[in-house]
């Protein structure tokens, strides 16, 4: 593995440990108490096609042809979910936002992810190459210029949670993170 990977791969965990804590945070997770939870191991396989991912958790061993990941209290996956397991929040998620801004948010938080692994490999992002040994050779000039955007974004949101207000300036910043068109 080469440095550029192996710290990509240090910085993506930690923005998805980030990612996680905002989407757990008071008023946006409903996950926790849903009685009709909506993983799928159609979405769990994503995991473990994906050797990125599969460096990420190191626990392709746990998973379960019938269930994925989900157990009893939850994805057992702590990191390397599949980007969509972020990307995607049920209407009541939306229904409970206090605004438009907070929508918009909600969903600029899940597309952080997504935007970090954009265009590893031409259009390709980088949980979606395939063979492990093509890794190293994604294009990690974009990689970190998009994960650096996804921090930056982060911030602004973590600033907004904790003020109540985004400048203008930051609000347009935040419209240039790529949402993944199905979820627009
Ligand atoms: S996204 Fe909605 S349906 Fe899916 S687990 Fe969360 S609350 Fe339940
Ligand atoms: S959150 Fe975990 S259990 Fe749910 S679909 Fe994603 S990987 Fe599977």
């Amino acid at each position: 593995m080469t440095d550029q990977l192996k710290s990509y791969l240090e910085r993506y965990t930690q923005l998805e440990g980030a990612v996680r804590e905002l989407i757990a945070r008071k008023g946006n997770s409903l996950c926790a108490q849903c009685s009709c939870i909506c993983c799928d191991a159609v979405m769990c396989v994503e995991a473990i096609k994906s050797p990125f991912l599969k460096l990420i958790h190191q626990q392709a061993d746990q998973y379960d042809e019938e269930k994925g990941f989900l157990s009893s209290t939850g994805c057992r996956l702590e990191k390397g979910r599949p980007s969509v397991c972020y990307e995607y929040f049920c209407d009541d998620h939306f229904y409970f936002q206090p605004d438009e801004l907070h929508e918009e948010v909600l969903r600029i938080i899940g597309s952080l992810l997504f935007h970090a692994t954009r265009n590893a490999q031409g259009e390709i992002p980088l949980d979606e190459i395939t063979e492990e040994d093509q890794l190293d050779s994604a294009d990690f000039q974009t990689l970190e210029k998009n994960l650096n955007e996804s921090f930056r974004a982060l911030e602004i949101i973590q600033e907004f949670y904790r003020t109540g207000s985004i400048t203008d300036e930051s609000h347009s910043f935040l419209k240039s993170i790529r949402i993944p068109e199905e979820f627009q």
